[in-house]
């Protein structure tokens, strides 16, 4: 396990996420977007959206119309926009317009789930966490770190066989892993920095 974490922290030094934000109420925002949207379209729509609603003030009063134009082009928009202004005036009402800091807190917002509260936590504060989504659920069962499809259990499996202070570089690793080289369907294990210590369950060939 040690040796899967080391190599994971040598290839991908810096914890970082494909979508564009400056600050956890951005980061909030770009992922309830980026639900079944690609990265890449998010930071288009969010390049804009951040201009006219820049914190959860602004967009608390947001016309819903409005806002559903400017995130029209991705999927779900409709409750994307409905779920953003209750989001913002949940924000405002209870935590004085101020991205809470707990996985309580973040999981009781509209739409947030504990996917998206993760990595606000640990992208967006710092705080040690570890955000599962397809990618970490994929490649932790195929590295053998779990045996769940469960996004809670791998996100306990991985917190309890990573030390904390790796937790946020391990599971961004993960990610990114995931996206470019252990693909869903055809993983490239041959030019895969893992490939002498991977058990590769379920990998086929
Ligand atoms: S060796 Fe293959 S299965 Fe294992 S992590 Fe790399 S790409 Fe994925």
């Amino acid at each position: 396990m040690n040796q899967i974490v080391e190599r994971i922290k040598k290839q991908y030094p810096d914890p970082t996420i494909e979508l564009n934000y400056s600050n956890p109420f951005e980061l909030l925002v770009a992922l309830i977007l980026s639900a079944r949207c690609t990265d890449a379209r998010t930071n288009k729509i969010t390049e804009e959206l951040f201009k006219i609603y820049p914190t959860a003030k602004e967009l608390k009063d947001a016309n819903f119309d409005e806002l559903n134009g400017i995130i029209s082009s991705c999927s779900m928009h409709n409750t994307k926009a409905k779920n953003l202004i209750e989001l913002a005036k949940e924000i405002c009402e209870k935590y004085d317009c101020e991205v809470p800091k707990s996985l309580e807190e973040l999981t009781s917002l509209p739409g947030v789930g504990r996917k998206t509260a993760n990595i606000v936590l640990s992208m967006g504060f710092g705080i040690p966490a570890v955000g599962v989504d397809t990618h970490v659920l994929r490649v932790a069962n195929r590295l053998g770190i779990s045996n769940s499809k469960k996004a809670e259990t791998v996100e306990n499996d991985i917190m309890e066989k990573v030390n904390q202070e790796d937790w946020i570089v391990f599971y961004t690793g993960l990610i990114l892993l995931g996206r470019h080289i252990c693909k869903a369907k055809k993983p490239d294990c041959k030019s895969c920095f893992l490939n002498d210590i991977c058990p590769k369950i379920g990998v086929n060939g």
